[in-house]
């Protein structure tokens, strides 16, 4: 049965309905506004940062210098490295974002793509003496944008292996389900405490920078980049994870996506 509405109440449900829109349409202009900040300030900052750079790469190869100095141009080096590496990542999110980077949609081998990129991990996570275990069910053919499938395996993985522990092991799984290809990531690392979770998605966003210290600790955009990625291809992606004990990220990718799920 339908209800009546009275003139007013429809009125005010009306009024609402259009400041809602209006606070859609603010809204939307602000994020196109920081994405054109985010990709000019990211473009002004490469060039004074590869000068420090270069500087202190200079400073450092001469013959004589001051022992009291060399700590310090290391360290005006390592963190000027790390700028660069955010920068480039800032960057690439708002290249992202633009959807200017082209996504090119064609037939990719999940399978083979996801052995590739657990071989090339392999080192990595020899590092850590960190076992990497695969269960990749062949022949999983899927649309997408092959690239994207790249940084989405390499980004998880080099994740587990961060935050995973020393002697410890990752196992990869890759298969199809229904109209999906799913793959999981999941390792017996550090852990993430439930408070935390929903907010690892956020751009820049890390847990707990002091347990990830020194020269690998990331930027925080790599998940955030990973969730856009896999949205664009209207696939989702999930974490299960325990402190202490470890986590899973499960993403779900359609094998035939919709032409222009997202743009
Ligand atoms: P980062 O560059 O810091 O790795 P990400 O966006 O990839 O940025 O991840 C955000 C945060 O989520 C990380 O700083 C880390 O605290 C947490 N995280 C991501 N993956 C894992 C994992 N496999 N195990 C534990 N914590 C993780």
């Amino acid at each position: 049965r339908r209800i009546e509405l009275k003139g007013d109440v429809k009125d005010e449900i009306y009024e609402l309905a259009q400041t809602f829109d209006n606070m859609f349409k603010r809204l939307e202009s602000s994020f196109d506004k920081e994405r054109q900040f985010t990709s000019d300030a990211s473009h002004e900052l490469r060039t004074p940062i590869s000068v420090i750079i270069a500087e202190a790469e200079y400073g450092l190869s001469q013959q004589k210098k001051p022992a009291k100095l060399v700590s310090s141009m290391q360290n005006i080096l390592q963190q000027g490295k790390k700028m660069s590496q955010l920068i480039a990542n800032l960057l690439l999110l708002s290249r992202v974002d633009n959807a200017k980077e082209r996504m090119l949609f064609e037939k990719v081998d999940f399978s083979e793509l996801t052995k590739f990129v657990q071989e090339e991990m392999r080192l990595e996570a020899e590092k850590k003496s960190i076992e990497i275990e695969t269960f990749i069910e062949p022949d999983l053919f899927i649309k997408a944008d092959q690239t994207s499938l790249m940084r989405i395996l390499i980004n998880l993985i080099s994740n587990a292996i961060k935050y995973g522990k020393v002697n410890g092991w990752i196992k990869i799984s890759v298969y199809k389900q229904e109209r999906y290809v799913v793959g999981s990531i999941e390792d017996n690392g550090i852990g993430i405490a439930m408070e935390n979770l929903p907010k690892i998605w956020n751009r820049f966003y890390q847990v707990n920078t002091a347990r990830s210290a020194g020269d690998e600790h990331g930027t925080g955009l790599g998940l955030a980049m990973v969730k856009w990625m896999i949205e664009y291809h209207g696939g989702t992606i999930a974490v299960d994870s325990n402190l202490g004990r470890g986590s899973t990220f499960v993403f779900r990718l359609p094998i035939e996506p919709e032409p222009c799920v997202k743009q």
